[in-house]
């Protein structure tokens, strides 16, 4: 068994045998022509068909993927109608006496390396929108096939070195399982379409190989990677992985578009936890409300040193921008304990559960700190983003937060950055915090429970430590409590209450806690259909059953 990783676009696991894509590239001649009449005629007619095709290909996106997917060929027919380009391109076919192939070739390379060169992801991806567009005039006139891959009529899983949007709507969807490339990215044009349309696609897989044709490969989107001839053991667990997805596709067919509201009425909010940005494709599957908890740890425990302001925004921009308008929760640093990054080099603490950790390192490294908060504010541009402040105990904490906040505002206006709108909120995961609720909710705009450390701290038992499993009662009334003294305490003072640990998914636990008047639910994204088919079984006019 080989297992070869990349980058997933989607959560997702896809079983089935590899085909080839191979298309033939354009063979340009650089030959001198004589009539320049006759090949700049060649080349707007190329154009003129060129664009009539991506117009054809919109249509057939909006049906196979949505209208978002579709403006990809939008945005392709106004390349082809950029007026200084087509102006380039006459100009050396007539000049130069170049051939229409080798005159487009050269101008839409030259354009594609000025994007490609860009610092910006977002900017850079378009270069390969250049590149389908060149590849889609070069066709037309070189007379190639814009389609040569014979698709049978089993379904398969392609693989490529790449793959442009205009080849990817062309594939027959009903046999494309997922897809594998050696290049591309998880922001490109391809991708977009790929998860708009649910395929699986595992990009910058470099060790993908032509050997691998007619091979039985299973794609993990979990674990970005591709196992080729998985061993009968390994097929049959991703299977019943596989398996338990396609109950929740099903599920979601059932709960499509059904709002998260009790029977009685009571309307929920019912939002994701995620911990990547490539988890963002199963929070649209699951349609969730937003992102109630994005642990921003991934940029710092993904990286090799200390991620600039501009790798962040470009994270926390990809998951605001891909919501918008639905809100993503964004939670700052909760780096220590048991999540340490190497290059940090921090201190071996005792008791490290109890240490420098989440806002504390933050409070103690405050240009590391402004570094993220730079970043979200700069995303809040693109959304509607929550910022979320972990392990908080005092006023104190929080007002420092805030005061940080105003200098990282301040030197971004002097800049002339555009900032947008946000709301702040804290996490209650300590008992202290619970106790200073009240004093807490002055200070913000909505509270998130975070059950797991209120556990630990709570009941003094190290998350971690299975050994304690037999002290440990989840239900424990205390943490139960403490729930509700927080949501009443939100309550007071007009802020809504979020639960984002592992209770919030406890079917258990759904009706005690709608009950106590909690807003909403944020777990992960597997349990978010789950979760709204409990809460719509709910009834809060009837009297509670006592468990
Ligand atoms: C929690 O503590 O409940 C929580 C949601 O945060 P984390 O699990 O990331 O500590
Ligand atoms: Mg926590």
């Amino acid at each position: 068994m080989e297992v070869a990783t990349g980058k997933s676009v989607l959560g997702d696991i896809v079983i089935g045998r590899i085909r080839i894509y191979k298309p033939p590239k354009p063979e340009i001649s650089d030959r001198m022509i004589e009539n320049t009449q006759i090949e700049i005629r060649r080349f707007e007619n190329a154009r003129e068909q060129a664009i009539g095709r991506q117009n054809t290909l919109y249509e057939k996106a909006l049906v196979d993927a949505d209208k978002d997917g579709a403006e990809v060929f939008s945005a392709h027919v106004m390349i082809l109608e950029d007026e200084t380009l087509i102006d380039t391109i006459r100009e050396s076919i007539r000049s130069r006496k170049y051939t229409a192939e080798y005159a487009v070739k050269e101008a839409f390379d030259k354009q594609a390396m000025v994007f490609a060169k860009m610092d910006d992801p977002y900017i850079k991806e378009r270069a390969a929108d250049i590149y389908d567009v060149e590849q889609e005039v070069l066709k037309e006139l070189l007379g190639i096939d814009h389609m040569d891959f014979e698709e049978g009529t089993e379904p398969y899983i392609l693989t490529a070195k790449d793959l442009t949007p205009s080849e990817l709507i062309r594939l027959d969807k009903s046999l494309l399982l997922g897809m594998i490339t050696q290049e591309g990215s998880v922001n490109s044009h391809t991708a977009i379409l790929a998860r708009s349309m649910g395929i699986q696609m595992l990009v910058q897989c470099q060790e993908a190989s032509e050997e691998w044709d007619g091979k039985e490969a299973a794609i993990d989107g979990y674990h970005s990677c591709v196992y080729i001839e998985p061993s009968a053991e390994l097929a049959a667990s991703l299977k019943k992985r596989h398996d338990e997805e396609l109950r929740q596709k099903a599920l979601l067919q059932e709960l499509s578009g059904a709002p998260d509201t009790t029977i009685d009425g009571t309307n929920v909010k019912v939002y994701a936890n995620i911990a990547d940005p490539s988890d963002i494709g199963s929070v649209l599957h699951s349609g969730a409300g937003g992102i109630g908890l994005l642990r921003s740890e991934f940029v710092y425990l993904n990286a090799e040193a200390y991620p600039t302001e501009e790798e962040q925004l470009n994270a926390y921009r990809l998951a605001v921008e891909t919501l918008a308008p639905k809100q993503v929760i964004i939670r700052t640093c909760d780096l220590g304990a048991d999540k340490q990054a190497d290059y940090m080099d921090m201190k071996k603490e005792e008791n490290p559960a109890l240490g420098i950790r989440a806002i504390r390192l933050c409070l103690t490294h405050k240009e590391f700190f402004k570094t993220q908060l730079r970043a979200l504010l700069r995303a809040s541009a693109y959304g509607n983003l929550g910022i979320l402040f972990p392990m908080i105990t005092s006023v104190r904490e929080v007002r420092a937060c805030r005061k940080l906040l105003r200098e990282c505002e301040e030197e971004l206006k002097q800049k002339g950055v555009t900032i947008g709108s946000y709301r702040l909120g804290v996490m209650i995961e300590t008992p202290a915090a619970v106790l200073i609720a009240d004093e807490l909710a002055e200070e913000c705009d909505f509270f998130s429970i975070g059950t797991n450390d209120l556990t630990q701290y709570t009941l003094a038992i190290d998350r971690r430590n299975a050994e304690l499993d037999p002290f440990l009662d989840i239900y424990h009334p205390a943490v139960l409590k403490e729930i509700k003294m927080t949501i009443d305490a939100g309550h007071r003072h007009g802020i809504p209450v979020g639960i984002c640990g592992e209770l919030g998914a406890d079917p258990a636990l759904t009706e005690t806690f709608l009950r106590m008047g909690a807003d909403e639910f944020s777990v992960n994204p597997g349990g978010i259909l789950p979760l709204r088919k409990r809460i719509r079984a709910i009834d809060l006019s009837k009297k509670a059953v006592e468990e």
